[in-house]
């Protein structure tokens, strides 16, 4: 069936809903997909806060937000998109406020704000309260208000619809629409558009621990790969450095910012050695590096691969009110209350910096050229890359990105339907029929003649875990992408028990599988490439930030049969010059 719609946006985390609901706001007809039911996006786990200068609790501003996020960034960073995101995240959080989102208060009845890690007050003198929070509920309460006033506004939403394609048009510079399959049903249907905008999340999943959910598996990036689109900096990969050992599930950065403190098996603060002014509250790219470090050297808790987190000095009464859903994780997960004992703690793969490339309107780019749009696409949220975060993300900067960007992507997609109209582009012929072949070529294999996609998936997440993780060299990296070559082929090849068409998991399992091989390999080239340090791309063999030669985005392009691309883009720079950082 050919559904029609003004705006198609694939994805309903916290970006999607908010470029639904600016762009339902303006006028337009507007449809939202998704695979999961909205309110089971990743964005209803987040935790800790969202980051914006409001100055509630003490003295702020937006230059001192930019110059953190820019520092964090290891300035790569595009500063125009960054001073954008500061500087318009204030009046972004009033209106999330007007519409319905409950902040955590401050006695006067402000929105309540904490400390985290690398935000600063007067560039960098010592940790801000700068994160809005609602207990450690922030991106439920976002998501569900986004939901509710999307419903409101009669945004069409399609839930449990999988996009497995692209529709592209006037060969490759444009998109006209996109391929779903309807879960419940097993048909294939097609979504014309005259804006077709991806707001699909990240690929924490690709990795063995991870702190994203089970559908955090990337699809988007591997569908603008598949379109012959680029994807850019997908080198650079958050791995936040407070998991719960061995199971990945998140602690957020707030319990430090609550005063919880890293110790190592000799019960050493070590982060007062690496970080003498901000200390735990240091950036995740050097926290993660840290720990592991003091892994290496012998000082892992009980001989064991990971650290501690000790909140036993921040009192109950903080844990039961600002931090109730950690608390219950490491009870529940780990047997341990943190009022009485430590928390062991491990980096878990967390947050993609790179992604699909954008303006601060979200329209999609696809060269070093900032003006080379994609005619009818948008992408906006983690699977999209601004750039804001450069190569390491600050916490409470993800939520901040989306709702910034999606709200300018919401209202830059309904102008541009209220000044150019509606006429969709044609869809041309048999738009579904590369779909179509994908899952009948899976379903039509007998079940003996290859492996189970989760067999090709857990190698794959395995491979990504030990060669691609916090430290990398040219080796770990080589290793990985001959891993890659015979994975792609086995994910090429993968059965599933269930024939079915309802509910068939099984399939869409054998689909995602081939979709992580395509941006593992665009992960891995892109680290193999660039030899040097920065940021959360830590390269063993090149030790050093490289700005002669490196101050620079990637971009990276595939035909999916081993035949890559890679290109560079500028990092715009407008007032903060590079420097060493030092926290
Ligand atoms: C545990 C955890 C805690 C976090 N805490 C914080 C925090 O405190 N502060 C902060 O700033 N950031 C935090 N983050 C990061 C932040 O939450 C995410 O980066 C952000 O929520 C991503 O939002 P999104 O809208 O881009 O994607 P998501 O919320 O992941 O939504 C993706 C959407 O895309 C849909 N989708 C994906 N593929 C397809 C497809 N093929 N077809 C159709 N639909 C598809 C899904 O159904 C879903 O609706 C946290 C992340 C995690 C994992």
């Amino acid at each position: 069936m050919t559904l029609s719609h003004d705006i198609v946006i694939v994805g309903a985390g916290g970006a999607g809903l908010m470029a639904a609901l600016y762009a339902s706001e303006g006028g337009a007809d507007v449809a939202v997909v998704s695979k999961l039911h909205p309110l089971r996006s990743h964005t209803g786990a987040a935790q800790g806060g969202i980051g914006a200068a409001l100055g509630n609790e003490e003295e702020d501003h937006w230059l001192w937000h930019a110059f953190d996020t820019t520092k964090g960034s290891d300035y790569l960073g595009d500063q125009d998109a960054i001073e954008q995101m500061c500087k318009d995240a204030p009046r972004t959080i009033i209106e999330l406020e007007h519409y319905g989102v409950a902040f955590s208060r401050t006695r006067e009845g402000k929105i309540a704000q904490r400390r985290f890690g690398g935000h600063t007050r007067n560039f960098g003198e010592a940790p801000v309260r700068r994160a809005c929070y609602a207990a450690d509920r922030t991106g439920h309460m976002i998501l569900h208000t986004l939901y509710e006033q999307c419903v409101k506004n009669k945004v069409t939403f399609y839930d449990e619809y999988q996009v497995l394609d692209l529709i592209t048009a006037e060969d490759g510079e444009a998109v006209a629409g996109c391929v779903a399959y309807e879960i419940l049903t097993g048909e294939v249907h097609t979504f014309e558009a005259s804006i077709t905008c991806f707001a699909t999340g990240g690929y924490g999943r690709a990795f063995k621990t991870t702190s994203n959910a089970h559908a955090g598996t990337g699809d988007g990036f591997a569908l603008a790969l598949r379109a012959g689109l680029p994807l850019e900096d997908m080198e650079f990969i958050q791995f936040h450095p407070t998991g719960l050992y061995r199971l990945g599930i998140l602690i957020t950065e707030g319990a430090r910012g609550e005063g919880g403190i890293l110790r190592n098996s000799e019960g050493e603060r070590f982060m007062e050695r690496y970080a003498p002014t901000v200390k735990d509250l240091a950036p995740r790219d050097m926290v993660s590096q840290c720990i592991y470090k003091e892994i290496r050297e012998g000082r892992g808790v009980n001989g064991k691969d990971h650290v501690v987190l000790d909140m036993t000095g921040v009192g109950s009464d903080v844990l039961e009110h600002k931090l109730p859903e950690i608390s219950t994780f490491s009870r529940v997960y780990l047997g341990i209350d943190p009022v009485k004992q430590p928390i062991p703690v491990a980096p878990t793969c967390h947050y993609a910096m790179g992604g699909i490339p954008t303006n601060a309107d979200g329209q999609v780019v696809k060269s070093s050229s900032r003006d080379d749009k994609v005619e009818g696409f948008y992408a906006v949220g983690e699977c999209a890359c601004v750039s804001v975060h450069g190569a390491n993300r600050l916490g409470t900067n993800s939520l901040l990105d989306l709702v910034v960007f999606g709200r300018r992507t919401g209202m830059a997609m309904a102008k541009q339907i209220r000044q150019e109209g509606n006429a969709r582009l044609p869809l041309g012929d048999k738009p579904e029929a590369r779909t179509r072949e994908m899952l009948d070529s899976i379903l039509s294999r007998p079940v003996d003649a290859g492996e189970k996609a989760v067999v090709v998936r857990t190698d794959l997440q395995e491979t990504m875990m030990k060669n691609v993780s916090v430290y990398r060299t040219d080796d770990t990296l080589q290793d990985a992408l001959g891993d890659l070559q015979s994975l792609r082929e086995r994910a090429a090849h993968v059965t599933c028990d269930d024939k079915g068409k309802r509910f068939n998991t099984d399939l869409m399992d054998a689909v995602e599988v081939q979709f992580m091989v395509d941006y593992a390999e665009a992960i891995t080239v892109s680290a193999r490439n660039r030899t040097e340090s920065r940021g959360a791309h830590l390269r063993e063999d090149y030790s050093e930030r490289n700005d002669d030669e490196w101050l620079k985005h990637t971009l990276f392009w595939s035909d999916q049969k081993g035949g890559v691309e890679i290109g560079y883009k500028d990092v715009v720079i407008t007032q903060f010059q590079p420097k060493e950082r030092k926290y």
